[in-house]
């Protein structure tokens, strides 16, 4: 009976992802979350414990009266990913745990000119190899997942185009796969589509069904999520709100080859420049100087705030009155810029988005930091195990260390 058999692995993966975004869960709070029968739960709980991915054990200081019910919880230690983060300055990997908890992470500076796809993939590599060989006896590695800052075609890891290296159809994904040599495929996305993700499964976003991501570093990528689903568009390449044009008439010029495109205007150049920094510094320190020197009263500083800010006010306005999301979350380096030029942002809000349409937004930065993109880039290699959790992984005995 396929039916069947796909009904009861849908309910297994249902329920081990129910256990990976919240820990710690009660029988009791799975039969009410999934609606499933408590005997059904018992029998999905014993298959799962079985192919060692959750156990069942008392809770931690309950306190109570009676009888305690154990709560299930996912394997962290034993079942991992491998991560990987491709962003503008850094490259960096972790094995991140079944439940999403960072076990260790390795990084390395990335220079901004010169790196080709074999360094980079060498890099990662190497970093993926000593995480993978390190990990304690008896745990295994359940899938790869990468983030890379770029335009990446979905289902083979091709980075059609990376702006700010200028990639262009480079095998990135294909090549770390064959460079890890652990047989697993990596999944590969946009750093803003997972950072959007993330966000809503573990961040700022939790909850929210639609949702705006902005990641900002040298440009500014996008991750809107209506309803539940992301918006990836037509081939993958949606959410492109770095290249909405906001000033097409005396914009500064954009990687695009494009003129005033958001990413232009509120990019991590159009701030150092307008506050007078010189091209010798770059990068998120350069621009948290500025946000601080803003805030110790330096009139440049707090001019290319109020500059930048405006920009990003008029680029958030259009969004919202198209998308109407309940939240949006600025990640990256635009943390910083919307946390030094929030009233600026509010004010374009305030004057170009439709009443109704701003009535319940929320404006919030990112609740994973840094980390929201290799997050991201974890849940996208979880996605298979939660998808069919007892076919992805080897048996457990097969599954050690030698
Ligand atoms: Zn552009």
């Amino acid at each position: 009976m396929p039916e069947l058999e796909d009904i009861r692995r849908r309910n297994l993966g249902n329920l081990l992802r129910h256990v990976h975004l919240d820990g710690a869960l009660s029988r009791t709070e799975l039969a009410e979350r999934t609606g499933l029968n408590r005997s059904t739960i018992m029998g999905l709980i014993a298959e799962l414990t079985a192919a060692g991915l959750v156990r069942e054990e008392l809770p931690v200081g309950t306190g109570r009266a009676g009888r305690p019910s154990l709560v299930v919880r996912p394997e962290t230690d034993r079942v991992y990913v491998l991560a990987f983060d491709v962003a503008v300055d850094r490259l960096l990997a972790a094995r991140v745990g079944l439940g999403g908890t960072v076990l260790e992470r390795l990084e390395a500076v990335r220079p901004r000119a010169g790196a080709d796809l074999s360094s980079v993939v060498g890099v990662l590599a190497g970093f993926g190899k000593r995480l993978h060989a390190t990990a304690p006896p008896g745990t295994v590695c359940a899938g790869v997942g990468a983030s890379y800052c770029g335009m990446i075609r979905p289902g083979d890891g091709m980075v059609r185009y990376g702006p700010d290296m200028g990639w262009v159809d480079q095998a990135f994904g294909a090549e770390l796969g064959r460079r890890l040599g652990l047989g697993l495929p990596v999944a590969v996305g946009n750093e803003a589509h997972l950072g959007a993700r993330a966000e809503q499964l573990r961040g700022a976003g939790v909850g929210a069904q639609n949702l705006v991501y902005l990641h900002g570093d040298v440009g500014v990528g996008g991750g809107i999520i209506v309803r539940g689903e992301l918006l990836d568009g037509e081939a993958g390449y949606g959410c492109e709100v770095g290249h909405m044009v906001v000033n097409p008439y005396d914009g500064r010029p954009c990687m695009c080859g494009s003129r005033g495109c958001l990413e232009a205007e509120v990019g991590e150049r159009a701030l150092l420049d307008a506050a007078g920094r010189p091209s010798s510094q770059y990068g998120w320190p350069a621009v948290r100087a500025v946000v601080d020197a803003a805030d110790r009263g330096e009139e440049a500083a707090q001019h290319a705030l109020r500059v930048v800010g405006d920009w990003l006010g008029i680029g958030v306005a259009n969004i919202i009155n198209l998308f109407n999301p309940g939240v949006v979350i600025f990640g990256g380096m635009l943390r910083e810029v919307y946390l030094g030029s929030a009233d600026h942002v509010r004010r374009r809000i305030a004057d170009h988005v439709l009443a109704v349409s701003r009535e319940r937004v929320r404006l919030r930065i990112s609740g994973l930091a840094d980390d929201a993109t290799l997050i991201g880039a974890a849940e996208l290699a979880f996605a298979e195990l939660l998808r069919s959790p007892l076919d992805t992984l080897p048996a457990p005995a097969a599954s050690t260390h030698p």
